[in-house]
């Protein structure tokens, strides 16, 4: 029996969300808090969800098919791992939104496969915004051309950028990387790249960081650990 109290993180997480958001002056509806789900179990999610949460993240695929088709419907999913262009169809039918774009041709995919189910899929690129060799995401020099290119894709909706930047404990060493991802936003907007420019989605962020993420401008802040306690090892 593991002990939660998935509730009162929950709250504490709402509230310190809610507080650093108005403390630099912005509207806390702008910060979405993602419940990160992966490697816990579907119970855990629904006494997430009885506790008002219903958006949630999931980075393997076929972990967050069993969990999203046993699960109501009322709740929203988004991917937040690497996606494989044989797993596409799944992630463009299951989930709300796909956070991990970084190349052409898992877009292309993911397009297709969008309009085979007659649906418009929201996406986020992916930057890579530490240029570590072992993460994905598109280099920041490298985003404009993947936008520019993603804009024939008509089934997808391009709603802004997702980065995780490169570990570290202390939560000021990420606020750099935080604004890097801000200001590439900012320019790529200045060019009309998003779906909707004056709406730009940022998810960035994690349990050790969100609240230099929101301080930065996060709209979508990605927590697992502090809601859920730490994930079992595989
Ligand atoms: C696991 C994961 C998270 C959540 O991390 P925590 O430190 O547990 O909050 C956020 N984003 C991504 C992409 C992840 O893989």
């Amino acid at each position: 029996m593991i002990c939660t109290n998935i509730c009162t993180n929950l709250e504490h997480i709402r509230s310190t969300l809610r507080e650093t958001a108005q403390r630099c002056g912005r509207d806390p509806q702008q910060v979405k808090l993602i419940a990160v789900s992966k490697r816990m179990p579907a119970t855990m999610v629904t006494e997430a969800h009885q506790c008002g949460q219903t958006l949630f993240g999931e980075n393997y695929l076929q972990e967050a098919e069993g969990k999203i088709r046993q699960l109501p419907p009322a709740l929203h999913w988004h991917f937040i791992g690497h996606l494989q262009s044989n797993k596409a169809r799944s992630a463009a039918e299951l989930f709300q939104m796909i956070e991990t774009v970084d190349r052409l041709k898992i877009a292309q995919v993911l397009n297709r496969h969008a309009g085979l189910l007659e649906k418009k899929l929201d996406v986020l690129v992916q930057v890579n915004v530490g240029r570590e060799p072992q993460k994905s995401g598109v280099l920041p020099e490298n985003a404009y051309d993947l936008l520019q290119a993603l804009q024939a894709l008509t089934n997808l909706r391009v709603r802004g950028l997702m980065t995780i930047p490169p570990y570290r404990p202390e939560p000021e060493a990420s606020r750099s990387w935080f604004q890097a991802l801000k200001q590439l936003s900012r320019e790529l907007a200045g060019k009309n790249c998003f779906y909707d420019n004056t709406a730009v989605e940022l998810s960035m962020g994690m349990s050790g960081n969100f609240q230099v993420a929101v301080e930065e401008g996060a709209t979508l802040v990605r927590v697992g650990t502090a809601i859920f306690g730490r994930r079992p090892e595989y």
